[in-house]
């Protein structure tokens, strides 16, 4: 049934009927078949992209995970100094040692990091709300442009590329490691800066996370920016960035962000 169809369906019952008409009409698969094609050949989103497999990686019993030494602490809980908001104060709740996604705006780090590894924890609302993309969505955006997904991807069925720890609309996890909605969950990443020299890319960003302590992306290069419905291209720029944080209007809370500074790619020997 067309999503008119299911509207207007939805609009000649009453009462009750409505809400679970339109329950009905929800998409069981959702996602696109007229986005721009991947070099892998699927869709931006595509429909019909296999999901990645669940795994279960077991309780969340080994979080919160300690700061190492050499850790650059973003977020011990206390405090959003390290962070701002289109340039001003940073403005997500304080709840319960974590912060939460208010509506007020995306969270841009102050400092700046090329390569990095970096450690957050995230959870996502709890009873759900929405359906597909509108279910605890967030991102990690390194240089406040590339995006490792957060999603409450449990038992959710949206498109391949849109789920946790997805590299959004480019690439989809190995597996699908999310932990039922409401409780901790953690990424560690691994990100490697795209190199340019003289307005043109010399190697593309690449990344690597576990989610839940499951590898879910392994050393894969990002094709540029990552885009909704688009493909993504990529801009000079310099060799440190932000990594933002996504207001995607859901209640999602982090907690324990930490960084470590890394340079892995070396200049070639002469
Ligand atoms: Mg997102």
């Amino acid at each position: 049934m067309s999503p008119l169809a299911c509207t207007l369906a939805a609009l000649a019952l009453l009462g009750a009927a409505i809400p679970a008409t339109l329950a009905a009409c929800q998409d069981p698969q959702p996602g696109y078949t007229d986005t721009p094609l991947l070099p892998d050949g699927w869709r931006v989103h595509d429909k019909n992209r296999p999901r990645p497999a669940a795994v279960d990686p077991g309780p969340a019993t080994t979080l919160p995970t300690p700061a190492p030494s050499d850790a650059i602490v973003l977020f011990d809980g206390s405090s959003l100094d390290a962070f701002h908001s289109g340039g001003g104060p940073a403005k997500w709740n304080l709840v319960d040692g974590a912060m939460e996604g208010n509506r007020s705006g995306d969270l841009f780090t102050k400092a700046e990091f090329g390569d990095c590894q970096l450690h957050i924890e995230w959870r996502a609302p709890s009873p759900v709300k929405g359906d597909s993309q509108g279910r605890g969505n967030s991102g990690v955006f390194f240089f406040g442009r590339y995006e490792v997904q957060v999603l409450d991807s449990y038992q959710n069925p949206t498109y391949a590329d849109g789920q946790a720890s997805a590299l959004y609309g480019q690439l989809p996890p190995l597996v699908n490691a999310c932990r039922p909605p409401g409780q901790w969950q953690a990424y560690d990443i691994v990100f490697v800066a795209p190199r340019f020299a003289d307005g043109k890319l010399v190697s593309p960003a690449r990344v690597t996370v576990f989610h839940n302590g499951v590898l879910t992306q392994h050393d894969e290069a990002l094709l540029g920016t990552t885009e909704h419905r688009a493909l993504g291209s990529y801009e000079p720029h310099g060799e440190r960035g932000p990594i933002k944080l996504q207001d995607h209007g859901d209640p999602v809370r982090f907690r324990n962000l930490w960084v470590r500074p890394l340079q892995l790619q070396r200049p070639a020997a002469k």
